[in-house]
């Protein structure tokens, strides 16, 4: 059985909403965004709700998303740092009904990172240079990863998600990501 893969410099928090991988090349990337409350930074709501530990009472939004099982594989907060909930080898449960070039259930094929954020809220540069980072170590596992196939989540379920959103700065991310492949 491989091994699970966590990335070094991640903050562990074990998520239980993962399964096996079915048999396919993981050649996917997928950002996100997410914030709880919507809008609001630096709680630790998100790691909350993750691993199923939410207080669904706190919140109106929280009653919304009661009995929903989600997780990614990882969470990068405003000042950079990182969590993951997900080894990079199991399925995690963060792109829904989606399809990439043709192929359903991004989830089966992907890695999704969520940028702890909203869609028209700029990303911190911190939060740019660890999505950088880990990424490239994500392709040093993952080589199937090409360029190309780095993508948002609105792209793979357009129509019913809009994150990363506008404020995300693809061509900043792709030129720190060149950077870090090459070092
Ligand atoms: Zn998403």
């Amino acid at each position: 059985m491989a091994q699970d893969i966590w990335l070094k410099q991640a903050k562990r928090v074990p998520s239980p909403n993962y399964n096996e991988r079915p048999d396919q090349v993981l050649d996917l990337l997928v950002i996100h965004n997410i914030s709880l409350p919507p809008k609001q930074f630096g709680s630790p709501y998100v790691e909350q709700f993750f691993t199923n530990c939410l207080d669904h009472d706190l919140h109106p939004f929280f009653d919304e998303i009661r009995g929903v099982e989600v997780s990614a594989h990882l969470f990068i907060r405003r000042d950079g740092e990182v969590i993951q909930f997900v080894p990079l080898n199991k399925r995690a449960w963060h792109a829904g009904k989606s399809s990439f070039q043709g192929r359903e259930n991004c989830n089966d094929f992907s890695i999704g990172i969520e940028m702890e954020g909203y869609d028209d809220c700029p990303y911190t540069s911190e939060q740019y240079a660890r999505l950088a980072e880990i990424s490239a170590e994500i392709i040093s596992y993952y080589p199937s990863i090409l360029p190309e196939h780095i993508v948002g989540h609105s792209d793979i379920a357009p129509g019913r998600k809009t994150d990363p959103g506008p404020a995300f700065d693809w061509s900043v991310y792709q030129a720190l990501l060149q950077a870090s492949l090459q070092t």
